[in-house]
């Protein structure tokens, strides 16, 4: 329609992994209220990914909401040099007191690909603060997903999103996610590039965007032990486990050797503003004190440690804290489990295979004898999904639901439903 907020917004309007040749109008969202998000002409979706992974206490949180409001008032920006101010300070003290390992610093910054430039460029000038040999190697896993500015996609999988840049990006050498039987092998990677590699950069147990691909924490907790003894910095990228998602408030909680590093974002501000975050350890720290100036971190961004966003992680916090939400996390994935035993496995068969949970996240492949990443299964699982209220976005073939975890009985059981209805309408060929 003409004047149609869709229209308007096909005029002027670039979206983000859009192919706008083939894009449709986009619907114009007005309202968020919970998990659910409510369209212009009053249709309600339930937003099963949590509008990308970011939303963790529902949409339009009035606690959220009334903090961020009362800080705008008072202060909503301020240059970060020279200058603090108390959410920046409370929000590095508290988060310091629950991330997994000792950290000691909070270095703010805009979103999960900035936490982890922020992450790599620490690591790499670390060890020439240390005046030690070149370093100039970064290990990351195999299907890694760490962002999409020109470090974090260096030390990503390679494909489809990455090909045209290709030559733009830096090395970086790739390793198996580590289970039973080829820890022996990683290592003699490691070994061959001794004393050459700066840091390892790994997404704890998930490897979400990858294709939610779960490994086990002992595996990574023996890989880390073999880091650490090499004296490689090791770099948790916990953008998207953070927060509850895989279960426990960090997925580094279940392994004894803890990064040097961690990034966060996503559910730091439980999805309400950017904010980027990188921790590291006192060591980290310590090799950036000099009376020499070229050993300065000279990084920054014009919002670092904007208050506004600052004052929604803490409100998120506040929320994360309380036994209700924690208790809801655990609710959320022993939904999933008898739903997987009871009825996904049981209905699913053969089209929706290799089934898995982790916390809030349920995944599954579907079987169609197709396996690439843009194939017409995904769009026709999602347009069936919106024609029924849910907002799904499958990565290719694997399905998933990461639900907010305000998310009620009732808005689950629809989201369920509809999956036991994929096989109607997806025939394996
Ligand atoms: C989403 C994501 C990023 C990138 O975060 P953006 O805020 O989208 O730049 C980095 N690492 C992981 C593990 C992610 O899931």
């Amino acid at each position: 329609m003409k004047n149609s907020l869709g229209n308007r917004d096909s005029n002027v309007i670039w979206h983000p992994y859009t192919q706008h040749q083939k894009m449709e109008e986009p619907i114009p969202i007005v309202k968020g209220d919970g998990a659910l998000l409510i369209d212009e002409n009053g249709n309600i979706y339930i937003d099963a990914v949590s509008s990308w992974w970011v939303n963790l206490h529902g949409h339009g949180h009035p606690y959220i909401a009334e903090k961020i409001y009362k800080q705008a008032l008072a202060l909503e920006h301020v240059i970060f040099t020279h200058f603090t101010h108390e959410p920046a300070v409370t929000l590095a003290e508290r988060l310091l007191k629950i991330l997994p390992g000792k950290f000691s610093k909070i270095f703010y910054s805009d979103n999960g690909s900035t936490a982890v430039e922020v992450a790599l460029k620490m690591a790499i000038q670390f060890w020439i603060n240390k005046d030690q040999p070149r370093r100039n190697k970064i290990l990351a896993f195999y299907n890694a997903y760490h962002g999409d500015t020109f470090g974090s996609m260096s030390v990503s999988a390679r494909g489809l999103f990455t090909n045209s840049f290709k030559d733009f990006l830096f090395d970086t050498v790739f390793i198996e996610t580590p289970h039973t039987g080829n820890l022996g092998e990683i290592k003699s990677v490691i070994h061959s590039y001794k004393g050459q590699i700066a840091a390892f950069i790994f997404e704890p147990l998930l490897q979400a965007a990858g294709g939610m691909r779960m490994y086990e924490a002992k595996y990574l907790d023996e890989l880390l032990a073999v880091f650490q003894a090499e004296n490689i910095l090791c770099i948790a990228d916990e953008v998207l486990t953070g927060f509850g998602r895989t279960g426990p408030l960090f997925a580094g909680e279940s392994i004894a050797h803890h990064a040097d590093m961690i990034c966060l974002s996503k559910g730091l501000t439980g999805g309400t503003m950017a904010l980027g975050i990188t921790a590291c350890n006192q060591n980290i720290f310590n090799a950036f004190l000099s009376t020499d100036r070229a050993k300065t971190f000279y990084h920054g961004h014009s919002f670092t440690a904007n208050p506004l966003a600052c004052t929604a992680g803490l409100a998120s916090l506040d929320l994360l804290e309380k036994t209700s939400c924690r208790d809801q996390i655990q609710w959320i994935r022993r939904q999933h489990e008898e739903f997987a035993r009871n009825e996904l496995s049981v209905i699913g068969m053969e089209i929706m295979v290799n089934i898995r949970i982790m916390g809030t996240i349920l995944a599954f492949e579907l079987n169609t004898g197709k396996d690439e990443y843009i194939n017409e299964v995904s769009a026709t699982v999602m347009n069936k999904a919106l024609t029924r209220g849910i907002y799904l976005r499958p990565l290719g073939n694997t399905v998933y639901i990461m639900p907010p975890y305000c998310i009620t009985p009732e808005q689950l059981k629809k989201i369920y439903q509809f999956i036991l209805s994929i096989p109607d309408f997806i025939r394996k060929n």
